[in-house]
């Protein structure tokens, strides 16, 4: 089944005539429109891409399978009319996404024709989960990209070199070697910044002994990888010893024990209760991974609250991490694709921490 055939199921499961779509990759994804602005709505028996006029060719040559509408300003002034016109008397929106004030208008726009507005959740989303070859493909060379940006941060990183200018160097080479864009700030944190798992690149300098944790993606077709490892410059002191241990042997366990028809919250636990069990549960606080594809971050979510059923051809993020406030932190990360029931690594870059010549650390 296509895309427009799946969500046309998911329409008729809920109940709605129509739905409208403001989101830019639930948009590319199910009309191959590439351009930054435009509306769909779908119906069982149309698909409509709402462009202005910038965007009208482009929109004739991307969106084969859909009719391009030549519009002008906001959707309270156009999709009235289109609605009437395909007879709908439900249509859903992205409750994610619409934002609020454009809700209001487009809802009294469209009572006054006697057409109701109903808010969905994650109907794209639950769909793009799921990927077909040709993502996977892609993900796959982002997954290979981002391991060849993350050996260029490894033979530039140096003691004195600020986190900011690493994570420049790593953006250049992942656009000269062909990313699109990077899919989001690429990390460099290093002693006690990197206890923020979100750390931005600062101008610290960094200094041998103090871990260095590098979170970075690359982006090809549209489709993004994301890729983490935690190295140190010099030699690792014990406690850097004792957590990277920790945090490898939760992820290289996830990995091997993840199983098709787990639940994210099932499956984040499998990397947890080893965290936990080494007393270090309050320092891992935050879910376990997370879906990837033309988002970095998307269905489904490995975290405690997650029901999200993992199955065959997602493709998501495995990344424990333990986090001390003003020592640093560790994390592991590797985007992985579900295969026959399990779990198997794109990313890969090795886990070795220390980057000194003749003292690597192999786990
Ligand atoms: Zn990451
Ligand atoms: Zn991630």
């Amino acid at each position: 089944m296509n895309r427009l055939a799946k969500l046309r199921q998911s329409l008729a499961d809920l109940g709605l005539d129509a739905l409208f779509i403001a989101h830019p990759e639930n948009r590319r994804y199910l009309s191959n429109f590439r351009g930054s602005t435009g509306w769909l709505i779908i119906s069982q028996k149309s698909a409509l891409l709402a462009v202005d006029f910038r965007y009208v060719e482009q929109a004739q040559q991307e969106a084969t399978e859909f009719e391009v509408v030549h519009i002008k300003g906001e959707p309270a002034k156009w999709l009235p009319e289109l609605a009437v016109n395909l007879g709908a008397r439900k249509i859903g929106f992205e409750s994610n996404y619409l934002p609020f004030a454009t809700y209001q208008k487009l809802r009294t726009v469209l009572r006054n024709c006697g057409i109701k507005l109903t808010p969905t959740d994650n109907v794209v989303e639950s769909l793009r989960a799921i990927k077909d070859k040709e993502e996977i493909d892609s993900i796959t060379a982002a997954a290979a990209l981002a391991d060849a940006a993350f050996e260029h941060a490894r033979s530039i990183i140096r003691p004195n070199i600020t986190e900011k200018e690493v994570a420049w160097e790593v953006e250049k080479f992942l656009r000269n070697q062909g990313s699109e864009t990077v899919p989001f700030d690429i990390i460099v944190a290093s002693g006690p910044n990197s206890a923020l798992p979100h750390a931005r690149a600062s101008e610290k300098r960094i200094r041998e002994n103090e871990p260095i944790v590098i979170d970075l993606g690359a982006r090809i077709n549209g489709y993004c990888s994301d890729l983490t490892r935690t190295i140190v410059l010099g030699s690792e002191d014990g406690v850097f010893a004792r957590i990277y241990d920790i945090v490898l042997g939760a992820q290289l366990t996830a990995i091997a024990t993840i199983t098709a028809g787990m639940t994210g919250n099932e499956a984040d636990n499998l990397a947890r209760t080893i965290i936990e069990q080494a007393g270090y549960g309050e320092k891992f606080g935050h879910g376990l991974g997370h879906g990837v594809g033309l988002n970095p971050h998307e269905l489904p979510r490995l975290s405690p609250d997650s029901p999200d059923v993992l199955q065959d051809n997602m493709v998501f993020t495995i990344e424990p991490g333990i986090y001390i406030p003003g020592w640093g932190g560790i994390r592991i990360e590797d985007t992985v694709v579900m295969q026959g029931g399990k779990a198997r690594p794109l990313s890969r870059s090795a886990k070795i921490a220390n980057t000194t010549s003749g003292g690597l650390l192999t786990r």
